[in-house]
């Protein structure tokens, strides 16, 4: 499943965008990285510990803002003047307070681990040898491109087309280079216990297909930028000015001819459309140009004889790429896979080049990260489940995973009067969904069975090389996958992630360790605060079972309608009424949102809001008289409403906003918030709002 997140498509709904965990990926992980900016640089600047962030913050609120006009800035107006954002940023919020100090903390026990003693623990030794290599910025600037080499000379020996698909097969699952296609595991959608082959469309290096077809100034700018990237690696891996630039445009072809036959993204969120189970014969009717048979003998699956192709017209198009493309120009498209992916971890102008198109140009981003944070996020990625063991014995107490229990307990409850309220849902459908929602699974904190990493050597003085056998144990682990049981106890974030993720195969809310802090939870403050942070996460991740990819999924797992056609009919009525409402709304001038990408999300904020709230609602009855009772001068339902608008306080670039609208399905930290107020009528209460307010609008929009 996880691989697949550096591809276009994502199988679970994340709180935040996920990066790519295919960490080997990192020219992926670049090109679609949002919140995670993943840089490098020479700097030595000095990690210090950055302050602890505080749930509920009076001195973030604009008080000059009237909350009924505009509750975003009214809640978050302050925090957004005083918090610019950091030169090593594109995108500052909250979210980035927490995970920042998160990933400061893991740095700590690294920086530990990374000193050769007899002392350490094997897993320690494992990470901490990891976190050396990688902070070996002498040696990668010695090195040169010498990594690489022995990768871009399988490349130069290709002889003819028909070899190609053996040499994919080697640079995916040894080489962790994305190139084509992609293919590994996945549970059946029609049949949830069965681990299945897939394959999916890739092979773009551009955060999305539009970056290749959309003909205004400002896309057709990025490919002159793209294009010089392109030369400039070539350049780097020994080709002259003239090859360099020659090379360059035939891959931005190469890859815009793959772009136009790749699936739209909004496609790609329904489940149906990618659901084709075939005979592996089908595959070869697809793309009969390509040798299936060496590629999966490559990857030792050569036993394999049906698969899901989920996105199929993707195939056929790859296929006419390939019979019109020349043996040179493909040879070009791979040799540019495997530098760039390698790029942000090679020498210092391998680093630059990466750099200053992916994060510079592309996202606005001033100044590279500090090495220390690039290699503990490498790090995490790589070996999440190791280093994460050690991290939560320290970070995660028993308790608090007692209180997101009793946390979850209530959202549970909330939601399952939400359903019995629903003025549009015939009663049959209603039991349905009951059944459902009592099916969901929770897994809380970090995993009851660790992953075992022994078969992953790991050696001190060779970043890159630990990068590829990294990519290849992945490959293996997700491939294993296939004709086993569905492991039900799998993670898919790793503990010290600031993210919560709902899966709808598996049925399950995740929440990991790393977001059970401040803002999102804080055992010190009133249930009003805490109901509007994690509790609004968990009713979040639970109304994406009910959204319109996850409504599509029964309570285990499977693709399976469970609605009456009439409801169907109303709920789609419902969710086209926020597609409207968020297709209104501007991110940065000129750059509205997708309602239907974010669609899924903007429904799991619109409804999380409404349970947590009627979560609230119910624990204040429950204690009885006094609990109504202001505090700081606000009354519960006031707090409740500030303590979630306060978790979306953002500052982005304007070019990081741009990107996130062609490719993140959440919607902007603004629209986050007084989209899903201004759909919600207890806010206007809450707040002496008046009916026709732009946060109490005439038309609000409700589907859960
Ligand atoms: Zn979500």
């Amino acid at each position: 499943m996880q691989r697949f997140l550096s591809t276009s498509h994502l199988f679970a709904s994340a709180l935040v965008f996920c990066t790519a965990s295919a960490f080997a990926q990192t020219h992926a992980v670049a090109a679609t990285a949002s919140n995670a900016a993943i840089a490098a640089d020479t700097a030595s600047t000095a990690p210090t510990e950055p302050k602890a962030p505080r749930s509920f913050d009076l001195t973030a609120i604009d008080k000059t803002v009237d909350p009924c006009k505009n509750f975003y800035e009214y809640a978050c107006g302050n925090w957004r003047k005083s918090n610019p954002i950091p030169s090593d940023q594109v995108r500052w919020g909250r979210f980035n307070e927490l995970a920042e100090r998160n990933r400061y903390l893991l740095f700590t026990e690294l920086d530990k681990a990374s000193q050769p003693s007899g002392s350490r623990t094997p897993l320690q030794q494992k990470y901490g040898d990891f976190f050396a290599a990688c902070m070996n910025t002498t040696l990668a600037d010695e090195k040169g491109d010498q990594p690489i080499l022995p990768v871009l000379e399988q490349v130069d020996g290709l002889k003819d087309k028909a070899a190609l698909a053996a040499l994919v097969a080697t640079l995916q699952s040894k080489d962790g280079v994305s190139a084509f296609f992609n293919v590994g595991s996945e549970q059946d959608a029609k049949d949830s216990t069965k681990q299945i082959a897939a394959a999916f469309q890739g092979g773009l290096t551009l955060p999305d297909r539009d970056y290749y077809l959309e003909t205004d100034e400002r896309m057709t700018k990025i490919r002159e930028q793209y294009t010089a990237y392109v030369a400039s690696i070539f350049k780097l891996i020994g080709d002259t000015d003239e090859k360099a630039a020659a090379e360059a445009k035939s891959v931005l072809e190469l890859e815009t001819a793959l772009a136009k036959g790749s699936v739209p993204r909004v496609e790609l969120r329904d489940p149906q459309k990618i659901y084709h189970p075939m005979a592996m014969t089908g595959l070869v009717e697809l793309a009969p140009d390509f040798g299936w048979k060496s590629y999966f003998a490559g990857i030792g699956e050569s036993g394999l004889t049906s698969l899901n192709v989920a996105t199929p017209d993707y195939f056929k198009a790859m296929n006419g790429v390939l019979a019109s493309s020349g043996l040179e120009a493909i040879k070009s498209y791979v040799r540019f896979h495997v530098a760039t992916t390698a790029a942000p971890w090679l020498s210092q102008p391998f680093f630059d080049a990466s750099f200053n198109f992916f994060n510079k140009q592309l996202q606005g981003q001033d100044s590279p990260q500090p090495r220390w944070k690039r290699c503990t996020a490498l790090t995490d990625r790589a070996l999440g489940e190791a280093v994460g063991q050690d991290w939560v014995k320290q970070y995660f107490p028993p308790s608090s995973k007692d209180s997101m229990e009793k946390l979850v307990d209530a959202l549970d409850k909330a939601l399952g009067q939400d359903i019995q309220s629903l003025p549009w849902m015939s009663d049959a459908t209603k039991k349905q969904a009951e059944l459902k929602l009592s099916e969901f699974r929770r897994k809380i904190g970090y995993p009851e069975k660790w992953r075992d990493y022994s078969s992953l050597a790991v050696d001190r003085d060779d970043l890159i090389g630990n990068l590829r056998r990294s990519a290849a144990y992945e490959f293996a682990y997700d491939l294993n996958k296939i004709g086993k049981p569905v492991d039900e106890k799998e993670w898919g974030m790793t503990p010290p992630t600031v993210n919560a993720y709902y899966d709808p195969a598996m049925n399950d809310i995740n929440f990991p360790a790393g977001i059970l802090q401040p803002p999102f939870f804080d055992a010190a403050k009133d249930p009003a605060v805490n109901f509007g942070a994690i509790g609004v996460v968990i009713g979040h991740e639970m109304t994406h079972g009910f959204d319109d990819e996850g409504s599509q999924y029964d309570g285990k797992g499977n693709l399976r309608e469970w609605y009456t056609p009439e409801d169907r009919k109303q709920f789609v009525a419902k969710t086209d009424c926020e597609v409207n409402e968020y297709n209104n709304f501007e991110s940065v001038p000129g750059a509205k949102l997708n309602g239907k990408l974010t669609l899924g999300e903007n429904t799991a904020d619109n409804g999380g809001l409404r349970i947590a709230y009627q979560a609230l609602m119910n624990t204040l009855a429950a204690e009885g008289p006094g609990a109504e009772k202001s505090i700081d001068g606000y009354t519960p339902s006031q707090r409740y409403f500030i303590s979630f608008a306060q978790v979306w306080c953002t500052n982005q670039t304007d070019k990081s906003a741009r990107v996130s609208v062609k490719t993140d399905p959440h919607s902007p930290g603004e629209w986050r918030t007084n989209g899903s107020v201004q759909n919600f009528e207890e806010f206007g209460k809450a707040f002496g709002c008046k009916k026709g307010d732009p946060m109490m609008p005439e038309n609000a929009c409700r589907v859960w």
